[in-house]
C-alpha cells in the first residue's frame, strides 16, 4: 500500500457539497441567515450560551484578548505545546507571553506549574491564563477556574482539539469543552485538519454576555446599529463605530458547510474513539508510549500522539511508506521568535517534543489502512 495517508484530513459530503451550492445563489454570501443558524446549532451542540463565527480560529484568539483588554502592560500564561497562534494572540495586543510547563501525563498545561508562577510573581502580574485542549484531551477547567479567580486572572479555553470532549467536575457532572461554564472565553477551529472542517473559520464560545456583544462588534470594524447603545441615530443608514475592530466575519457559503459538517459531529467523534481503541490495544505493553484518558475524561482525539525513542528515524521510516505522521509541536516557547522574548525552561515539554510522532487519525481512515500503520509502526526497529 502507497497511498498517502495524511495525519488527518477533512471529509466532504454529497450533503455538504448540496448545502454550499445552494447557499452560494442565496441572497447572502456573507453575515447570513446560515451564520447565524450556525452560531445557534454550535452553540447548542457545545452547551454554551454565546457563539460568534469568526474568519479563523487565529482570528478567534485575537478577538478574545482584545476583548478582554490584552495590551502592552498585560502578561500571560500558555503551554508551549500548542499552535503558535495560542500565544501569539497576546503578542497581537501587545501583551507578554510566558510559557508554564506541561503535565508530562497528560501533555496539557500542568496547573501545578502554572500555580507556583502565580505564587511566586508579585499579585497582579499576570492578567490571564490559556489552557489548551491538547490533542483533544480535556483541561479541567473546573481547577484553573478556582486557580484563576484566587489571582484575578480571566482563562481563555483553546478548544480547537476537542469540539465534544469533556471533563467531569467535582460533582460529577460531564462538562463539555467550551461550555462556558468555567473559561470566561472559548475558541474553536475549522481548518480542514480539525473536527469540523469550513476550509477557514473560527468560533468563539462564551456564557458572558459583555463579552459576546464586545466580540460580535470588534468582528466587524467595531461598527454596531444597535440603536440601544448608540450615542445618536440619524436614521436608517446610521451606524456607530465605538472600537478600533477588523474585518473578521465568516462567510455564509462556510457557514452552510459548517451546519452540514456539525450534523456528523457525533458520527465522526464515535469512529475516532474506536480509531483510538484500536491504537491502544495495538501498542499495549510495546515500547511505543500512549496517553490513556484518565476516569470521567471523553477525549475528542484531535490526534493520536505515540511517545518513543529514536523518533527521527521512525518519521523518515513512516513518511517514506507516505504515511504522513506529523510532530505535534515544537514547543513554542523554543521557536527563535520567542527565545529573543525571554528565557522559558520547560524541561517536560522538551523531552516530550523529543519523543512524540501523531499517528493518522481522521473518521474516514479504514481499517485496513489503520491496521498497516499499526504494522509499519510496530515493525520498525530503529
Ligand atoms: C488550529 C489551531 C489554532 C488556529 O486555528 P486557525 O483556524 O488555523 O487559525 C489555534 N490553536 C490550536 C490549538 C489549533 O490547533
Amino acid at each position: 500500500m502507497k497511498r498517502r495517508i495524511p495525519y488527518g484530513r477533512q471529509h466532504i459530503s454529497e450533503e455538504d457539497i448540496a448545502a454550499v451550492s445552494k447557499a452560494l445563489t442565496a441572497d447572502f454570501l456573507t453575515q447570513g441567515p446560515n451564520g447565524v443558524e450556525f452560531e445557534k446549532q454550535f452553540a447548542e451542540y457545545i452547551g454554551c450560551k454565546y457563539a460568534v463565527a469568526v474568519a479563523n480560529g487565529t482570528a478567534a484568539l485575537h478577538l478574545c484578548a482584545l476583548a478582554l483588554g490584552v495590551n502592552e502592560k498585560s502578561s500571560v500564561i500558555t503551554t508551549p505545546i500548542t499552535f503558535t497562534a495560542s500565544a501569539n494572540c497576546i503578542r497581537f495586543c501587545g501583551g507578554e507571553v510566558d510559557f508554564a510547563d506541561i503535565d508530562p501525563d497528560t501533555i496539557l498545561l500542568s496547573i501545578e506549574a502554572v500555580r507556583k508562577k502565580l505564587a511566586l510573581a508579585p499579585k497582579g502580574t499576570y492578567e490571564g491564563i490559556i489552557p489548551v485542549n491538547f490533542a483533544g484531551y480535556p483541561v479541567d477547567m473546573e481547577a484553573y477556574r478556582k486557580l484563576a479567580d484566587e489571582y484575578g486572572c480571566w482563562i481563555i479555553e483553546d478548544s480547537c482539539h476537542s469540539p465534544g470532549g469533556y471533563f467531569t467536575d467535582s460533582n460529577g457532572v460531564q462538562q463539555n469543552c467550551g461550555n462556558g461554564a468555567f473559561a470566561d472565553l472559548a475558541i474553536f477551529s475549522f481548518h480542514p485538519v480539525k473536527h469540523i472542517a469550513c476550509g477557514e473559520g473560527g468560533m468563539i464560545t462564551t456564557n458572558n454576555e459583555k463579552l459576546f456583544k464586545k466580540i460580535q462588534e470588534l468582528r466587524s470594524h467595531g461598527i454596531t446599529k444597535d440603536p440601544d447603545v448608540m450615542h445618536e441615530n440619524h436614521g436608517g443608514w446610521y451606524y456607530e463605530m465605538h472600537d478600533l475592530g477588523y474585518n473578521y466575519r465568516f462567510t455564509d457559503f462556510q457557514a452552510a458547510l459548517g451546519i452540514s459538517q456539525l450534523s456528523r459531529a457525533d458520527k465522526n467523534l464515535k469512529r475516532r474513539k474506536a480509531i483510538a481503541k484500536k491504537y491502544d490495544a495495538a501498542f499495549k505493553g510495546t515500547e511505543f508510549e500512549v496517553i490513556l484518558p484518565k476516569a470521567g475524561i471523553g477525549h475528542a482525539y484531535h490526534l493520536y500522539v505515540i511517545q518513543v525513542d529514536d523518533r527521527k528515524k521512525l518519521y523518515d521510516h513512516l513518511r517514506a511508506l507516505n504515511i504522513l505522521v506529523q510532530i505535534h509541536y515544537i514547543p513554542v516557547n523554543t521557536q527563535p521568535y520567542y527565545k529573543t522574548r525571554g528565557d522559558f525552561p520547560t524541561p517536560n515539554a522538551q523531552q516530550y517534543y523529543a519523543r512524540c510522532l501523531s499517528l493518522p487519525m481522521y473518521p474516514t481512515l479504514t481499517d485496513e489502512e489503520q491496521d498497516w500503520v499499526i504494522e509499519q509502526v510496530k515493525g520498525f526497529r530503529g
